[in-house]
């Protein structure tokens, strides 16, 4: 039997902290649930969102007018290198599971919080690798209630993105061939990402990770790439977190939202922050940016009933 929540506030499921409360709120453990928590929504007329971890949202301080679906549909299947997984499992979980097992590719992902579904949905990646570099097929659940297996060629893969973004798909299902490779050194390679991750985002820090998309270098005019040293692109990206260094932004506060003084990219929420003050902040910012480098910055956060920022 589902347990639908009334008014549950945001704030306590998503890792920034902050938001208001969604008119109703169930956590899921089974795509029979999911469906169900679907029909709920349905049959009450009601608009629904489903969240992974919600470790990449900023949620409006007034809350949101729909049912919340957490996705708590879990589990691993391996055959001979191809991995099947449960799109609520946590993506940790698969990072340490691929290690044990001697799988490569996706041991630089370790430390990335939330689902495999969030990670999915936004093609997460950190240094150098990204989830779907060995992603062979995803089922998911359209609108229309029908299961689907796409390829990943129908996914739309690109630097944080997904077809995902557009036809709001439920992702369900993701298979993974990955590569053999030995425990000892993949667990290495994850030891070192981990400990610089460590020093970017130290334990229980409330953000939403990196809150603007860098930028693909290849993307920008020559004129505007002229202006920006080599260093500030890596994996062929130009940082957003040179552009608002070079505008100020390391540092400011605003109303308990801070701006990492070691990282310009990085927004927390020092304990009584707002939506409203991390919106502004970023806001102002990214105006700086567009001002002094012609360049839109893109946020990765997933904005929930807030208005575009750009
Ligand atoms: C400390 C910290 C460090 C981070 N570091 C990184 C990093 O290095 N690289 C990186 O890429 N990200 C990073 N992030 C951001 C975040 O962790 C990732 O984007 C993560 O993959 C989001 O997963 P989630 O389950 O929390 O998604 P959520 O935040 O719950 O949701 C994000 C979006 O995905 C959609 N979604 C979730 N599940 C599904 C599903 N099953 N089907 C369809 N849509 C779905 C939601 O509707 C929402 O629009 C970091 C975040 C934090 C807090």
């Amino acid at each position: 039997m589902l347990k639908f929540r009334k008014n549950y506030p945001m704030s306590n499921v998503t890792t920034l902290q902050i938001g208001g409360s969604a008119e109703k709120f169930v956590a899921v453990k089974s795509e029979e649930e999911l469906q169900e928590a679907i029909d709920y929504a349905k049959q009450n007329k009601m608009d629904y969102l489903l969240i992974g971890g919600g470790s990449n949202l900023l949620v409006n301080d007034h809350g949101i007018d729909c049912l919340v679906i957490k996705n708590e549909i879990t589990g691993i299947q391996e055959r001979n290198g191809t991995l099947i997984v449960k799109s609520g499992t946590l993506l940790q979980n698969i990072v340490d599971y691929s290690i044990s097992h001697g799988l490569s590719g996706l041991q630089k992902l370790t430390g990335i919080p939330g689902t495999v579904g969030g990670a999915v949905y936004g093609n997460a990646g950190a240094y150098g690798q990204t989830i779907s570099d060995y992603i062979t097929s995803i089922v998911i659940l359209n609108s229309a209630k029908d299961l689907k297996t796409l390829s990943k060629d129908q996914c739309g893969f690109n630097y944080r993105n997904s077809i995902f973004k557009q036809t709001k798909d439920h992702i369900l299902e993701v298979t993974f061939q990955l590569e053999n490779g030995d425990p000892k050194t993949l667990q290495q390679e994850a030891d070192d990402v981990l400990s610089k991750r460590l020093v970017k985002y130290p334990k229980g820090i409330k953000c939403p990770g990196s809150f603007f998309k860098n930028i693909v270098a290849e993307t920008l005019p020559k004129e505007i790439l002229d202006k920006i040293p080599k260093e500030a692109i890596v994996y062929g990206k130009l940082s957003a977190g040179f552009l608002l260094e070079s505008v100020g932004a390391k540092g400011q506060t605003l109303d308990g939202i801070y701006i990492a003084d070691y990282h310009a990219n990085l927004f927390v929420n020092q304990g009584s922050g707002t939506a409203k003050a991390f919106y502004d902040l970023a806001k102002t910012y990214a105006q700086k940016v567009k001002q002094k480098f012609g360049i839109t910055l893109e946020p990765e956060v997933q904005l929930i009933n807030l208005p575009p920022l750009t």
